[in-house]
């Protein structure tokens, strides 16, 4: 296989492993799983290594406990990729792991039904700080650490054997962006070629992902089962359902419920170029979603819906599925009341009958302070919020650790 020329300019890992100690507290959380240990945790290191040198972790009789990614940079000092018995970190150590996280979604990978999906779910799956999803024949690989671009030179080979993939696209977050990066930039091609968007299935349905600079990987893949769920609510109901689809992004909620037989769906989202996708998403679907009218408003999500609701709009499901709202624990409190707001909009614009599907993505939330915002702020209005439905994550996006869980919805009639 040749190796991709976008890496030639990586910096190889370091052929010496830091030893690490670590305090007796990090240490018991690392033989039980945790993929993190943080600064304040290393009590002493060989030597101060670069991003992505491996990290053995010792324990007090001096026995290897874990081997993990180091990052100097990063508060997560080290991201812990193997624990019990020593390991070689090499190619042979990714194809399996990589199979074994392509083992636990075959349901998915048979058959044409569903051509997005998540490969590899970060910490949950094995590789912390990395995901990895599929959109037909194209992989996304998002790194959240510079630890990791040393380690695709062995990676990418491997990815690039799974079967009918065509194409890498690396992705690199914010805080990569604007690390050294060896002349990797985010949006670069690793290998094969592309035509944006990328078109692939999604329960039957056809979505574009603008994998080079759409948000996320280009998709918001978590939420295919509440899609899914949404469309069969719409389909339960009489006809003449009106659906309301707030931060509707590209229109994943909104193309389902169109094609579960939707009179009308207006999606609103303050991103234009999300909203011009929702609507070609529409036309992408155009037989599965003939019955319904598509209106759409690019605007802040909050005034949009006083306005609608002042207009006297009404709707028999609405979706309010925002973008994290506390990436920081002191964000929590203006978190939590600014979902409470969205829910007393969203009940003044369902009709007697209709149902809420309210999501957080935000991982500093609990899934009770969330629930508790929610019927806390129905109550204020004199609602009564009958829960139909706690939900989570699609199975793609499995949960290894507390931090992993980050997404919660709630399905409710008024
Ligand atoms: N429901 C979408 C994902 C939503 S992601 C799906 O199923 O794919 C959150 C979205 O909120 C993003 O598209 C972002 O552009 C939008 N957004 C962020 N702040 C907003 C605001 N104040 N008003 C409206 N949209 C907003």
């Amino acid at each position: 296989m040749i190796q991709s020329e976008a890496l030639a300019g990586v910096r190889p890992f370091s052929d010496k492993r830091i030893a690490v100690r670590v305090t007796p507290d990090a240490l018991r959380h690392v033989k039980r799983g945790h993929p993190w240990v943080f600064d304040g945790s290393i009590v002493s290191e060989s030597f101060s290594g670069e991003a992505g040198d491996l990290a053995v972790i010792f324990d007090s009789d001096r026995k290897f406990a874990a081997i993990g990614l180091y990052d100097p940079r990063s508060p997560i000092r080290i991201r812990v990729l193997h624990r019990g018995r020593p390991a070689t970190i090499n190619r042979d150590f990714w194809r399996e792991k990589v199979s074994e996280a392509l083992g636990a979604r075959a349901d998915l990978a048979a058959g044409n039904w569903t051509t997005g999906y998540r490969i590899i779910n970060g910490e949950n799956d094995g590789f912390p700080g990395l995901v990895v999803d599929r959109y037909a024949e194209v992989l996304v690989l998002k790194v959240y650490s510079t630890a990791w671009l040393p380690h695709l030179v062995e990676l990418l080979p491997v990815l690039e054997e799974i079967n009918g993939v065509d194409a890498v696209v690396l992705r690199l977050a914010r805080n990569v962006s604007s690390s050294p990066t060896f002349g990797l930039t985010d949006g670069q091609l690793l290998t094969g070629d592309i035509a944006e968007p990328v078109l692939f299935r999604e329960n039957g349905l056809i979505f574009e992902s603008h994998v080079l600079t759409g948000q996320k990987t280009g998709h918001f893949l978590d939420q295919r089962e509440n899609r899914q769920r949404v469309r069969e609510r719409v389909r339960e109901r009489a006809e003449g359902c009106r659906v309301l689809d707030v931060f509707s992004c590209t229109g994943g909620f909104s193309v389902y419920a169109a094609a579960g037989g939707a009179r009308l769906v207006h999606s609103v989202d303050s991103n234009e170029s999300a909203i011009e996708t929702a609507r070609r998403n529409f036309v992408h679907n155009q037989v599965d979603v003939a019955s319904a009218t598509h209106e759409t408003t690019v605007g802040d999500a909050f005034d949009v819906m006083t306005q609608l609701s002042r207009k006297g709009d009404r709707f028999d499901i609405v979706v309010v599925d925002p973008p994290s709202f506390a990436k920081k624990k002191s964000d929590i409190s203006r978190g939590l009341r600014s979902y409470g707001r969205l829910t007393d909009l969203a009940l003044a614009l369902l009709a007697p009958g209709g149902t809420l599907v309210q999501a957080s993505c935000s991982s500093r939330i609990t899934a009770d302070d969330f629930y508790d915002a929610i019927q806390t702020a129905a109550v204020a209005r004199g609602t009564v919020l009958g829960e139909v439905e706690r939900t989570g994550h699609a199975t793609d996006h499995p949960i290894g650790f507390a931090e992993g869980s980050y997404l919660k919805a709630v399905f409710a009639r008024s």
